[in-house]
């Protein structure tokens, strides 16, 4: 296998049952890569996610784990080992979103998010990166969103979660270069994924796709062809870096 090489390595990826995560594991499929679908509950979902990846030519494996959970995040990681391989890349995915006000932002609701968005990154990179230290090879995109950028009133955990992600990812990136791994991630803006559509109404939809200067919503495949970009050998001397993947709707409204 060429050094860089990425077709025929395995991949990790968390929430990888729908919206970015499916786009992202047939993505990946389409160069080859092996494809861990991790996913929480939705297993019909992540079984389609795996028919697609297969349609591409490419092997899957549907784990299922609490990504937010230290011991569920270490047994997958083993289960997919003993299946694809070891994991080369990684693609911290799965997230929850909150759209509160801040006098309803419950120390559960704190919790959990911080659980999902950010300790669940700390859970899969830790439970992998001594491995690709040893193999001196790895890739890791992790997800962000503009809300880590810009913040968002009525997400305030989220964009917490989020802004995390990008300095999780600097730092990263420095402390495991001599290593050979690159940590890079990926902030989406407004995405066609049930994630929106199941807190904002249509009008609100519209208005936020007029806010953004290239006037449409993103799709997954978008995000899906980012992320790729950053695992790949095109990417070969970028790390710790965030690419803003909004159709310029960063830091408007
Ligand atoms: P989505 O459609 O709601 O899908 C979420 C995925 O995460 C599902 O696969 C879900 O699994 C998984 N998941 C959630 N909690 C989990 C947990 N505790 N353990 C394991 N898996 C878990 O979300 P999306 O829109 O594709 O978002 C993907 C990422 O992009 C997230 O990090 C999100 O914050 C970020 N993002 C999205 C947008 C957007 O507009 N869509 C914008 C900015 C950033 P199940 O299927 O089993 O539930």
């Amino acid at each position: 296998m060429n050094d860089n090489t990425l077709s025929g390595r395995t991949a990790l990826v968390t929430g990888g049952s729908r919206g970015i995560g499916r786009a992202i594991c047939v993505r990946l499929a389409q160069a080859g890569i092996k494809v861990a679908i991790n996913y929480r509950s939705n297993q019909a979902a992540a079984e389609e996610t795996a028919q697609r990846v297969a349609e591409a030519g490419s092997s899957a494996y549907t784990v299922r784990a609490n990504v937010a959970s230290r011991q569920e995040v270490d047994a997958m990681v083993e289960e997919v080992g003993q299946h694809l391989g070891p994991i080369d890349l990684l693609v911290n995915n799965a997230g929850i979103f909150e759209f509160l006000p801040h006098d309803e932002l419950t120390p559960e609701v704190w919790q959990t998010t911080l659980d999902t968005n950010l300790t669940a990154a700390y859970n899969t990179i830790w439970a992998v990166k001594d491995g690709m230290i040893e193999r001196g090879f790895g890739r890791i995109v992790n997800m962000s969103s503009i809300g880590g950028v810009r913040g968002r009133p009525n997400s305030i955990a989220y964009s917490v979660t989020k802004a995390g992600i990008i300095m999780l990812t600097k730092s990263l990136a420095e402390a495991v270069a001599p290593h050979n791994l690159r940590v890079n991630c990926v902030a989406p803006g407004l995405t066609d994924t049930e994630m929106p559509h199941s807190v904002a109404t249509p009008e609100v939809i519209e208005e936020l796709i007029e806010a953004t200067p290239l006037k449409r919503i993103g799709q997954p495949e978008d995000m899906a062809k980012v992320v790729y970009f950053l695992l790949s050998e095109d990417a070969d001397f970028i790390t710790g870096q965030t690419i803003i993947a909004s159709g310029g709707r960063v830091l408007l409204p």
